[in-house]
């Protein structure tokens, strides 16, 4: 009788033990590393440069999707309530049109300076010109490097006051990070002081390069302001296409993350080809060109100063 017992009490032992480990396993990820929620693709390649695989990050707009609309998932809703800390870009883009963002984090039950910090803090910010919108920001500051930098150095300091034993290695990366960033603004200047000036216009179809225009002094022109308005409606695309008729510009430009068919049509009236697509509110797909931040404005500045002096 005994014996017959012994192989079954074993296994169940063995059955224990390795339930054990493999819970185990799990809530050391779940409780070591800090939990960490970007809302979109770019704030989380920034994050992951500093932080590599010291937390556990989620990152909420798929890339190439637009980041000012935006329906959040059951799983975005579970991860910003159990998130240590949660990046925002802020200054109107998740918070701006319908305000997706402020909705889900009251929703996972998080607070603006507890958990949830935006990343643009201290940005010098620009203001959208158009009717209806005098007032308000212009999000896209991330496409000035200089505010890539300051969106580094914010997060870094986030990530260090939630984390304080892995702050070293976040301020170390920090360093390396925005030491490269800042060789690419430097580069960016230099390319863009030699193109003459009756070409120099970036033609996109949402009016996102204000900040990118500012640093590298060259003018923007756009079918609508921002993608929280009307995209492409007949009456845009034909203000832009009277626009372009006292310029010389020789390119035009699309952006991944809009509906490419409005440029398509300022294309065909004005006799200007499309040039290139640019990466200004998402990174690219993973392994394709542009699929970082620093990959994204590096593809933006050589597409835009290849397109300008043909
Ligand atoms: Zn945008």
């Amino acid at each position: 009788m005994k014996k017959l017992w012994v192989p079954f009490v074993l296994f169940f032992l063995l059955t224990l033990s390795g339930c054990s480990i493999s819970e185990s396993k799990e809530s050391s990820n779940d409780n070591d590393k800090l939990q960490v929620v970007a809302t979109n693709s770019i704030i989380a390649d920034i994050t992951k440069n500093i932080a590599g695989d010291k937390i556990e990050l989620h990152s909420i707009v798929p890339v190439g999707k637009d980041p000012h609309e935006y329906e959040p998932l059951p799983v975005d809703v579970k991860k910003v309530s159990r998130a240590d800390l949660v990046l925002f870009n802020g200054i109107n883009l998740e918070n701006g049109g319908a305000s997706w963002f402020m909705k889900l984090i009251a929703n996972a039950k998080k607070t603006e300076g507890q958990e949830v910090f935006p990343v643009s803090a201290g940005v010098e910010v620009i203001y959208l010109e158009g009717k209806g919108e005098e007032g308000k920001e212009d999000p896209h500051a991330w496409l000035n490097l200089e505010n890539g930098i300051l969106y580094a150095q914010n997060i870094e300091k986030q990530l260090s006051a939630k984390d304080p034993a892995n702050a070293p290695y976040y301020q170390e990366q920090l360093a390396d990070y925005t030491a490269k960033l800042a060789q690419l603004d430097t580069e960016a200047k230099e390319k863009f002081a030699n193109i003459p000036s009756n070409k120099k216009l970036i033609v996109t179809s949402e009016g996102c390069f204000k900040y990118f225009s500012k640093a590298y002094d060259i003018p923007s022109a756009y079918i609508w302001e921002i993608n929280t308005e009307e995209e492409g409606t007949p009456d845009q695309i034909k203000n832009l296409v009277q626009q372009l008729r006292t310029t010389q510009v020789p390119a035009l430009f699309v952006e991944s993350s809009v509906d490419d068919r409005p440029m398509k049509s300022v294309a065909k009236d004005t006799g200007i080809p499309i040039f290139a697509k640019l990466y200004t509110d998402s990174v690219a797909e993973a392994g394709a060109q542009g699929d970082s931040y620093y990959a994204m404005m590096k593809w933006n500045l050589e597409q835009i100063a290849a397109g300008l002096t043909q």
